[in-house]
């Protein structure tokens, strides 16, 4: 036997007890007589202490450890003079009369301690021992935990877990594909799943009302901050179901990660808003609704005072903020050139102060004071509170409200880590225009179906009407955060086919790409929906990081590199010329 505990194990009352411990060495001091080993391994830290009496074969093994040799320990269990109340086993000690080196260690390239000295590259390089260190180390069990409990629920409302394949059809809608090349249908491709949706809907068509997996998706994107090639979902799917009926059942799913993770309790359900309202309030299709500060439209209260800026503007729009009537010049310059930032683009920033003594704002000069008083009532702004004011194109300038939103939830510590707020928003449109390819794309997939109420504007050949229609759609967000996605799907073949229809693909392409589920579809297919949500993410939240690389055992970095594998790299000649490939360039 290697071991009789591990080293996180023994307490006050294993005193006396003979053991023998295995681990990494993680550090070694030598104060005077006595060497102090804290060794490691996943459970924790115990300390080896070598005294005077030791055996000289003893001391001269522990004079040749350094950092990371692997050893294994024997000796007995004592309680410490100096006690360290940072670690669970810091009140004991064990006095070692036996050592052996399992395995040497090169000098690691950095520090092995929850505080590590080296930068994210090297660590990366050599994620094996990153790995090691406390916090990775604790996300993973985190991560652990959380599928564990995926599966513990979902199993006790009698879903099925069930595998789909990796080496599917390429049938790009949204992001791009990974390709495979097949050696044995030389000149023809495998894709790499970006979502099992496809599958999952035929299982619903086979029967299996209920299906969910834990499952890795692979989405060859540009890559944005904090996004991985290939991530992993907890992907589920219902059949006979409303939307109501999905909500519930995934907020029970949610609710029971939270109680038995965190031990975070929701008094009450969800709250639920629609894509309009949050995209009204909020500037953004994810609220953070950790905080209020919603925006307020001022169109029709600024309009013709001869303040062009406002009289040219689409929209113009508000937030107050409460107790930031202070804020200086200078304070106020910044945030206009916060806002200006290419990521945001707004074109200024107007301000009004509500101080004790007045209301003072940049627009002074076109706005009477009553003027300003009205607009700030809208707000329910009071003394000591600054509104701060956005007009431009509807769309960006929304959307810049919405971060300069979020970014005084910020300044203001508004976005507390600890506090969470879960929301569903509902009902975003089906189809987006895009004007460089000028034909429509699904907002979510082409799977997604239309609400009933705007079928007729769905068969419309009206583009207009076509880009009112909503879809019957939901996302789950978590402070600002979205974090799952789904919709109830279309289960008639020719609403199917017409959805492709609204995508632009004629009859042809649509059988080649997507014969397979139009013709799943005339075998009876029931009515269902769906959601997934990003496991990766969701772990990162519950770990309180805004990255979900930590979550990842071993993830690429932001060129969609493995730098420990160095992949992707070339393959040999030989290889290609099996698969029947070549490169060019
Ligand atoms: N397959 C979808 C996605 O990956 C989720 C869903 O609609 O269930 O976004």
């Amino acid at each position: 036997m290697y071991r009789t505990h591990s080293n996180g194990e023994l307490r006050l009352q294993d005193q006396g007890k003979e053991v023998k411990l295995v681990g990494w060495v993680q550090r070694v001091r030598n104060l005077g007589g006595m060497t102090f080993i804290d060794l490691r391994d996943r459970y924790g830290i115990t300390q080896l202490t070598i005294n005077e009496q030791a055996d000289a074969e003893v001391k001269d093994i522990v004079g040749q450890l350094g950092r990371e040799f692997v050893i294994q320990a024997t000796g007995a269990v004592v309680e410490r003079s100096s006690k360290n109340s940072k670690i669970s086993t810091g009140e004991i000690e064990v006095i070692i009369s036996k050592i052996a080196i399992l395995n040497a260690a090169e000098v690691p390239p950095f520090t092995i301690e929850d505080e590590s000295d080296g930068g994210e590259e090297l660590r990366a390089k050599y994620r094996y021992l990153d790995l090691r260190r406390g916090p990775l180390r604790r996300a993973m069990e985190l991560r652990h935990r959380m599928a564990q409990e995926v599966r513990c629920y979902l199993d006790s409302v009698i879903f099925l877990e069930i595998e789909t394949p990796f080496l599917i059809k390429s049938t790009p809608e949204g992001a791009r594909d990974f390709v495979v090349p097949s050696r044995m249908n030389q000149g023809e491709f495998y894709a790499l799943p970006q979502s099992p949706q496809t599958f999952k809907q035929l299982l619903m068509v086979a029967g299996y009302d209920r299906y969910f997996q834990i499952v890795r998706c692979f989405r060859d994107e540009d890559l944005r901050a904090d996004r991985q090639p290939e991530f992993t979902q907890i992907d589920c799917e219902m059949a006979f179901v409303e939307r109501e009926d999905v909500l519930q059942t995934f907020e029970g799913l949610i609710t029971h990660l939270f109680k038995s993770v965190l031990n975070v309790e929701f008094k009450e359900a969800f709250p639920r808003m629609s894509y309009a309202d949050a995209m009204k309030y909020y500037g953004s299709d994810k609220p953070d609704i950790r905080f209020d500060m919603r925006m307020v439209e001022l169109n029709d209260v600024v309009k013709g005072k001869n303040f062009s800026v406002f009289d040219n503007a689409q929209y113009i729009g508000g937030i107050c903020t409460e107790g930031c009537a202070d804020y200086t010049r200078k304070q106020l310059d910044e945030l206009t050139e916060w806002v200006k930032r290419p990521q945001i683009g707004a074109t200024g920033l107007v301000y009004i102060r509500l101080t004790a003594e007045g209301i003072k704002s940049s627009v002074d000069k076109f706005y009477i004071a009553e003027e300003l008083q009205k607009l700030a009532a809208l707000f329910n702004a009071k003394q000591g509170d600054l509104i701060l004011i956005l007009a431009g194109a509807k769309r960006k300038t929304m959307e810049a409200l919405g971060s300069l939103r979020i970014e005084m939830g910020n300044r203001l510590g508004l976005r507390q880590k600890n506090v969470y707020a879960p929301l569903w928003v509902y009902d975003f449109p089906l189809l987006e225009w895009d004007d460089e390819t000028q034909r429509f794309y699904a907002m979510h997939h082409p799977f997604t179906s239309p609400k009933p109420e705007d079928m007729d504007k769905f068969y419309s050949k009206d583009k207009e009407a076509l880009r009112q229609v909503n879809a019957n759609a939901y996302d789950f967000v978590l402070n600002g955060v979205e974090i799952g996605g789904g919709s109830i799907r279309i289960h008639e073949a020719k609403v199917q086919q017409r959805m492709f229809e609204v995508l632009g693909l004629n009859a042809e392409e649509t059988a080649y790409k997507f014969g397979f589920i139009i013709d799943a579809f005339k075998y009876g297919a029931p009515p269902h929906g769906g959601i997934a949500f990003g496991f990766d993410r969701f772990c990162a939240l519950f770990g309180g990081q805004e990255s979900i690389r930590d979550y990842i055992a071993f993830p690429k970095n932001n060129a969609g590199r493995d730098v420990m594998l160095d992949a992707p790299s070339k393959i040999d000649e030989a290889q290609m010329k099996e698969l029947g490939i070549a490169t060019i360039g």
